[in-house]
């Protein structure tokens, strides 16, 4: 039996674990926190679920597999963790070739998916919150919505414990054990040596601090959730309101609709800023202003809503803004799992095969977008609104 350390207990981490376990390796997870550890960027009450990829046919295709993953885990679960609410995708202009919102649409139309372009009066009654001169156009997706990230991650453990994983909280990565050129193990914060024929380094934005070799690659990147208190009436709600993106590839907004409690999460898919991963997680009072500013453009009858928590997130940004999963080519025995770059989490059903399929060095059709790769003059850079 083939033996595998496995580096962070986020989403990543865990679904592998799992996968990896259930193909009968022995299977040890490390973690410095308790699982699902509060900073961890996996842990959180909603991430959208969403195959709106714009153009992008590996990542539509990799969503529309993850969701037939979300359906069967809701029916196997002890309950839906996965909220089909739809996704509301609004535009500022009118859709047209090369923009996200058209592209995404056009490419789920063409895969028969239940996306519908909203005319005017329709998406006046349909979707009452959101002021038709500020955003002329857009489509409805209802094979989409969002999923309880933090009891995803709660659930999957407790699946990965039963199917044979060990898991040590509370004791972290300090640094590989290598022999020679082969990485055999690592060495834990409390001191401890984990010997193994693979490790696994799944550490979300902590990777590049832990594997510095990385640092040209993949960087932490802070990003602002705000919770506004949103009360008690179903305007806040699906079907009245459902996840929404407002104009997201030149604003970067997007959010959800209000919890039981009335928490209503506003986010922003922007630049965000550099930050080392263990900083203090401070969300900046000209933050919170900006997103002031667009509810009160946008969201005018949420502009007044008291805010009930922010938090900083942190994104694991690769510089193409792909998942980096693959072997390290000069470190025998280390592989790597991590560059989510703020959006992998819906992935989170299928994330555990594709991972265990890289360990295992298996021909799998979407993994040579992930290989490991270095940045170049003529690399492909990532670009989102820096609005
Ligand atoms: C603001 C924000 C909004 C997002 N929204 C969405 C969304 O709507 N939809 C979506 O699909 N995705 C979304 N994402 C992305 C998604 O959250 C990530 O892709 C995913 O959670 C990354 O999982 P991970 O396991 O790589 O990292 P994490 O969940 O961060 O887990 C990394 C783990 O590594 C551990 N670790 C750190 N140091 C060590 C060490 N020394 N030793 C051992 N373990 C260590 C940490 O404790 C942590 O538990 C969002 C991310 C952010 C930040």
């Amino acid at each position: 039996m083939s033996s595998i350390v496995v580096v962070g207990a986020g989403i990543f981490g865990v679904t592998a674990a799992w996968e990896l376990a259930r193909r009968g390796w022995d299977v040890t997870v490390l973690d410095p926190g308790s699982i699902p550890r509060a900073v961890a960027a996996s842990t959180d009450v909603s991430k959208v679920i969403r195959a709106d990829y714009g153009a992008d046919a590996l990542y539509t295709g990799m969503a529309r597999a993850a969701l037939a993953g979300w359906d069967r885990w809701n029916a196997e679960w002890p309950r839906p963790l996965y909220h089909q609410s739809g996704f509301l995708l609004l535009a500022r202009e009118d859709m047209t070739p090369g923009q996200f919102e058209y592209e995404s649409f056009q490419l789920l139309a063409r895969e028969g998916q239940p996306v519908r372009r909203l005319m005017t009066e329709e998406r006046a009654s349909r979707f009452p919150a959101w002021p038709v001169a500020r955003y002329p156009d857009g489509y409805f997706n209802e094979r989409a919505g969002w999923a309880e990230s933090a009891n995803v991650v709660t659930h999957a453990a407790g699946l990965a414990r039963a199917a044979g994983v060990a898991f040590h909280e509370g004791d972290g990565f300090s640094h590989l054990i290598e022999r020679g050129q082969r990485v055999a193990g690592v060495s834990t914060s409390s001191g401890h040596d984990l010997r193994a024929d693979i490790v696994l380094v799944a550490a979300g934005a902590w990777t590049p601090t832990l594997l510095p070799q990385l640092e040209r690659v993949m960087w932490a990147t802070g990003q602002p959730v705000v919770h506004v208190d949103a009360g008690s009436s179903e305007r806040w709600r699906a079907p009245q309101f459902p996840v929404w993106a407002a104009d997201i590839s030149r604003t970067g907004w997007y959010g959800f609709p209000a919890l039981a409690d009335g928490a209503l999460k506003i986010g922003h898919h922007g630049s965000g800023r550099r930050v080392h991963p263990d900083d203090p997680r401070v969300v900046l009072p000209e933050e919170i202003d900006r997103v002031r500013a667009f509810l009160e453009e946008s969201l005018p009858d949420l502009a007044g809503a008291p805010v009930r928590s922010a938090r900083l997130c942190l994104y694991c940004d690769t510089f193409d803004g792909d998942f980096l999963i693959d072997h390290d080519p000069d470190r025998p025995g280390l592989v790597v799992a991590a560059g989510d770059s703020g959006h992998g989490f819906k992935f989170a059903p299928i994330l555990g095969a594709l991972i265990a399929d890289a360990v295992e060095r298996r021909d799998q059709p979407w993994l040579p977008r992930f290989r490991w790769r270095s940045r170049g003059p003529d690399t492909r850079e990532a670009a989102r609104s820096n609005a």
